[in-house]
């Protein structure tokens, strides 16, 4: 039985309130500062609607914590990327081998008001308006913005990209730190295409739509009331230009004519919302001694282009949890194992969103490489046991990030054997495909242990 502990959570975002959920269960004393006001109070402000992808990774550490059946109830699938070009012609692109190999969308908003219910129903202790403000390591003491001076034996950093914990745990290790902001150089603004008349969706429901348009794009998933989120993804100084609002009327029709007539607020919602930045937090370390964890974007803020922010923040906890049932009370341990697990994987969905980004811009609409993922569809519907897609591995499996993202260089070999020259499907050499698996993945994904099954709840 581990001893209970006084433990401190900074953010009850989606990652801190999960966390205390996960640690209240654990049997410790668990007390949450978050910055802003009760969600569950508030009607959302313009701009903070963002919905979200919650996939296999993420999926594991609900069910593990026991909350599957309530999250079900407020997402809704998502089967493939619908993919629109200027002239408004549409081309369904599938995520998996069939339809219940889908993606689920969730009102972020949505889905934290649930998540702090549940952990106050656990008994965690939340203070909202409180901010955490600084960190006395020496004496376990933290200090708030309602001048308070608490104690703690733990405390773990989840409040989000920018993190107050780790610019304090930066400040106690002095160069033995590093850390790195990486700005995408595109932020991005939201805007709804509300629900027909009769309610109704205005496009299909089980697809996330994109319009690439080279450095920039659109983007919706739906929400549960029929209506759409959409995320307008531009490079940031097109945002200063579109001050100028018939420049942006003019950019926005050029670009996105089949949706002028669903979208009939798109101009108020543009200049009502505020802009988004996007951008990479690479931290080294995550941890101080046997006392701090950072976890989430506090830890590993990324580009959201592999849907994967909060799934690797709730893999994230999923670790923490694995470590504690290994190493009972050794924080030192824990800590020290939760670094070099999750840094490793924290910097590889970094990288695999950068990647993400360049292809939902670029190549989506590109034929070579649309031809590339037809291809490497048939491989995979051939050999499922065998060959899953990076898209696949990342998504649906529980595949560690860092070792998806080494898979994928092999399979990128074998996709070039394979397609060579070929031009059309028919000409594909299965047999050729099926050789190259064995010989060059098969080997590789025995000596690391990894299945490519998909995680089902
Ligand atoms: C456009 C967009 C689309 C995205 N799509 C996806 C997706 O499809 N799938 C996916 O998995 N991820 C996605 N993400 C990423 C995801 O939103 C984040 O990774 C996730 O919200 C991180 O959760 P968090 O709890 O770590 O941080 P946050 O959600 O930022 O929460 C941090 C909390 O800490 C509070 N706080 C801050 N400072 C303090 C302080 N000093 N004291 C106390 N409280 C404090 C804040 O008020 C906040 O509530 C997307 C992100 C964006 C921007």
């Amino acid at each position: 039985m581990e001893k209970s502990k006084k433990v401190i959570i900074a953010g009850a975002g989606l990652v801190g309130s999960l966390l205390a959920i996960a640690l209240k269960k654990r049997g410790h004393e668990v007390l949450v500062f978050e910055k802003r006001p009760d969600l569950r109070l508030e009607s959302l402000s313009a701009g903070k609607s963002i919905n979200l992808i919650l996939t296999a990774k993420g999926i594991r550490t609900i069910v593990a914590l026991g909350l599957w059946r309530e999250v079900q109830t407020i997402l809704s699938p998502v089967i493939g990327r619908m993919m629109h070009n200027v002239r408004g012609e549409q081309a369904f692109q599938p995520y998996g081998k069939n339809p219940s190999e889908c993606n689920f969308s969730v009102g972020r908003a949505d889905l934290n008001k649930l998540l702090l219910s549940e952990a106050q129903k656990a008994g965690v202790k939340i203070h909202f308006e409180s901010s955490l403000t600084a960190i006395d390591f020496e004496n376990k003491k933290i200090s708030t913005t309602n001048n308070e001076m608490i104690s703690y034996d733990l405390i773990f950093g989840t409040d989000g990209s920018g993190s107050i914990v780790r610019k304090e745990l930066i400040k106690s290790m002095g160069e033995h730190a590093d850390y790195k902001v990486e700005p995408l150089g595109t932020d991005y603004k939201e805007l709804l295409m509300p629900a027909l008349p009769n309610g109704d969706y205005a496009m299909d429901s089980k697809s996330l739509h994109i319009w690439p348009r080279g450095k920039h794009m659109l983007m919706a998933l739906p929400n549960l009331d029929g209506s759409f989120t959409m995320t307008l993804y531009m490079p940031v100084t097109w945002f200063k230009d579109f001050e100028d609002k018939n420049k942006f009327k003019t950019y926005f029709e050029d670009n996105y004519p089949d949706t002028i007539a669903l979208m009939p607020n798109y101009l108020e919602d543009y200049y009502c919302r505020q802009q988004g930045f996007l951008g990479i937090v690479r931290m080294k370390p995550w941890v101080y001694q046997d006392q701090l964890a950072l976890l989430g974007d506090a830890a590993h803020a990324i580009v959201p282009f592999f849907g994967q922010g909060m799934n690797s923040g709730f893999l994230d906890i999923y670790t923490l949890l694995t470590l504690m049932d290994k190493y009972p009370d050794d924080y030192y341990k824990i800590f020290s194992e939760y670094d070099k697990e999750q840094k490793k994987n924290g910097d590889a969905i970094a990288d695999l969103s950068l990647d993400n980004f360049v292809e939902m811009c670029e190549r989506v609409g590109d034929e070579k490489f649309l031809f590339r993922k037809k291809v490497e569809m048939k491989i995979e519907n051939a050999f499922p046991e065998k060959y899953r897609s990076r898209y696949g591995m990342i998504t649906y499996t529980l595949i560690a990030y860092y070792l998806a993202k080494e898979a994928g260089v092999i399979q990128d070999q074998i996709l070039d054997q394979v397609i060579g020259e070929v031009t059309s499907l028919e000409e594909i050499d299965l047999n050729l495909a099926e050789k190259l698996i064995d010989e060059k993945l098969i080997p590789w994904f025995h000596q690391n242990q990894i299945s490519v099954e998909r995680y089902l709840p």
